[in-house]
This record gives structure tokens, C-alpha cells and sequence, in this order.
């Protein structure tokens, strides 16, 4: 394979600052990127409140307001599969070339490495604040959950009614075990 492409996979619900560091630094190392957008089929629950395509528009927006050159990266959306044993041959089936994998994630990088591609685990970046989990409990606390996460995505989750929907589901989920 020609070039040094490498894949970063995120849930990103949603994309926060520590995914625009790691991409960045990341760039420091590969000709491309590749970004999967993981989970893309789920939505609207506590944990996934967005959907693939709103996670794509954060992504886009925030890397454009970075000046990071569209022409280094690709974002694909990767649905789940239940068989996690078929999952690396299902992401390769829908992503570009690669020739390794940088992630934080054990599962995914104990799948990478059974099939033999390189998998680099990236430092992370103020993890206990750059989290989804974090970001998603200071909506549901109207805490300041706005520094975690890039203007542009801001910009987006207002678009969306993102904080609206996060407290709906929140509810609806409360009721349900009630
Ligand atoms: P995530 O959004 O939590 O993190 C993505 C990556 O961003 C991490 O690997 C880490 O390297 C980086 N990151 C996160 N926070 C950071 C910070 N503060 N500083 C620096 N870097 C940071 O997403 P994830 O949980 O790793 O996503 C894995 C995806 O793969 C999920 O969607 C999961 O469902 C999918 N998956 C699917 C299957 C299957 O379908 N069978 C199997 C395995 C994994």
C-alpha cells in the first residue's frame, strides 16, 4: 500500500476537545486519517443521544474550524455489528486502506491485534473532563459543559436541540424504571 494511512474510531457522543487533540497529533503521524464514526446506527438513548449523521456534522464543523486540511482526513460512519469477532473485517470492508490503528479502547484494540494490524495507543488529554460521559452529565446538571467541547460543536448541539433531547431522554428513561 502506498502512503501511511492510519484509522482512529470514536463513538464521539459527543466529539469533545480530546478528540480534536488526538486527530491533530495524529495527523503529526500519518499522511491520512481515516475517522470512523462508531456506533453510527444508534441514537436517542442516555448514552448515544445522537445520531451518526449529527455526530458526522460536529466532526466536520470542528476539524473545518481547526484548519486541519479536509484533504488529510476521511469520516466514515461504522454501524455496530453483534459479532465482535467479524468487527475488523467489517470495518475494512468499509473504510479506505489502513496500515494501523491508534485507539484507547481494549476491545478495540484487542480485535486490531488478532489480526495482525499495528494498533498505537494515543496519550490522552484531560481525560476525567474530556469524556462524552463527562459532557453528558454537566448537560443533564446545566453545568458548564460547553468548555469541553469545541465552539463548533456548540454551534451544532444548539442547532439540534441537543440539550433538550439529552433531559427528554433522561426522563423518559427515569419514568421507565419507576
Ligand atoms: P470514544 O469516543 O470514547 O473514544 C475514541 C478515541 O478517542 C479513543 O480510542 C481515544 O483514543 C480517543 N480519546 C477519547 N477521549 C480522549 C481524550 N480525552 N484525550 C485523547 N484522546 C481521547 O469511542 P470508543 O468507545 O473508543 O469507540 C469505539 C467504537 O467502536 C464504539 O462505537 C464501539 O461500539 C465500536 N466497536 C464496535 C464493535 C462491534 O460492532 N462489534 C466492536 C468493537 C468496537
Amino acid at each position: 500500500m502506498n502512503g501511511n494511512r492510519g484509522l482512529l474510531i470514536g463513538r464521539m457522543q459527543p466529539v469533545h476537545k480530546g478528540h480534536i487533540n488526538v486527530i491533530k497529533d495524529t495527523l503529526e503521524e500519518v499522511d491520512e486519517l481515516i475517522i470512523g464514526i462508531g456506533s453510527a446506527d444508534k441514537s436517542h438513548t442516555n448514552s448515544n443521544p445522537f445520531t451518526g449523521g449529527e455526530r458526522i456534522l460536529m466532526l466536520t464543523k470542528a476539524l473545518r474550524e481547526s484548519n486541519i486540511d479536509p484533504s488529510r482526513y476521511y469520516i466514515i460512519p461504522l454501524e455496530d455489528i453483534s459479532c465482535n469477532s467479524l468487527w475488523v473485517g467489517h470495518v475494512k470492508m468499509l473504510t479506505p486502506p489502513f496500515n494501523k490503528v491508534y485507539s484507547g479502547n481494549s476491545l478495540v484494540q484487542q480485535l486490531f491485534e488478532e489480526e495482525n494490524i499495528k494498533v498505537i495507543q494515543p496519550p490522552l488529554f484531560n481525560r476525567t473532563e474530556y469524556s462524552g460521559t463527562e459532557v453528558r452529565k454537566r448537560i443533564l446538571n446545566n453545568t458548564n459543559w460547553e468548555e469541553l467541547v469545541p465552539p463548533a460543536v456548540v454551534k451544532v448541539i444548539n442547532e439540534i436541540k441537543g440539550t433538550q433531547r439529552i433531559h427528554k431522554l433522561n426522563q423518559k428513561e427515569i419514568s421507565e424504571l419507576i
